[in-house]
């Protein structure tokens, strides 16, 4: 926790040019890939294999300009997710939150919000979904945590927790948006495609 709370202090350039070709980005699984749609497994074991994974994660949510990422989108079908939504604009880090083996043990209210996602890249859309929670979880040296908050924490949390559940926040919109996500998503898969 320390030393991640000291890494997001660094400034975000010296750092980044420092280790963009040291750490490896993990490659972040597309929608609708089959480890995207499994449920993930509650980890055992806290131990330095694990550290590496939560620090390549939060390197490549940093790198990907996302506020958070689930062990599931780098093809890791472990309970663990990291999300920072105190992100400057210009990619300045906030305050990196590791979440394992996380759970819900209260929500409250209800909210809409513009949701999208780092698998489904190009694509957002509104959702409802509670508007408060508070999660119970492990942080990356295993301590027993509670969290509770609002607005774009909330959402975050619940969003990726989904993603442990093997759901997409695409899988949660209504019959009529899903129909105009499959057509908008065909359209963007294919201005994706590498023209050669
Ligand atoms: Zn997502």
């Amino acid at each position: 926790m320390q030393n991640i709370a000291g890494l997001s202090k660094l400034p975000a350039l010296p750092f980044r040019k420092k280790t963009t070709y040291i750490e490896p980005m993990k490659k972040i699984l597309v929608y609708p890939d089959e480890i995207l749609r499994t449920e993930a497994k509650p980890v055992e074991n806290i131990d330095g294999e694990l550290q590496k994974l939560i620090d390549d994660m939060a390197e490549t949510m940093y790198k990907a300009k996302g506020v958070g990422l689930a062990a599931n989108q780098v093809g890791v079908l472990k309970r663990l997710f990291v999300m920072d939504i105190s992100q400057g604009e210009n990619g300045e880090r906030g305050e990196l939150v590791v979440l394992i083996n996380p759970r819900i043990i209260g929500t409250e209210g209800q909210d809409v919000m513009e949701e999208g996602c780092l698998s489904v890249p190009g694509f957002s859309a509104k959702l409802k979904r509670p508007a408060v929670v508070c999660v119970k979880a492990l942080d990356r040296e295993g301590n027993e945590i509670e969290l509770e908050g609002k607005g774009l924490f909330a959402r975050c949390v619940l969003h990726e927790l989904d993603h442990l559940d093997g759901i997409c926040f695409v899988d949660r919109l209504s019959p009529i948006k899903k129909a105009m996500f499959r057509k908008r998503w065909q359209k963007i898969k294919a201005e994706q495609e590498p023209k050669v």
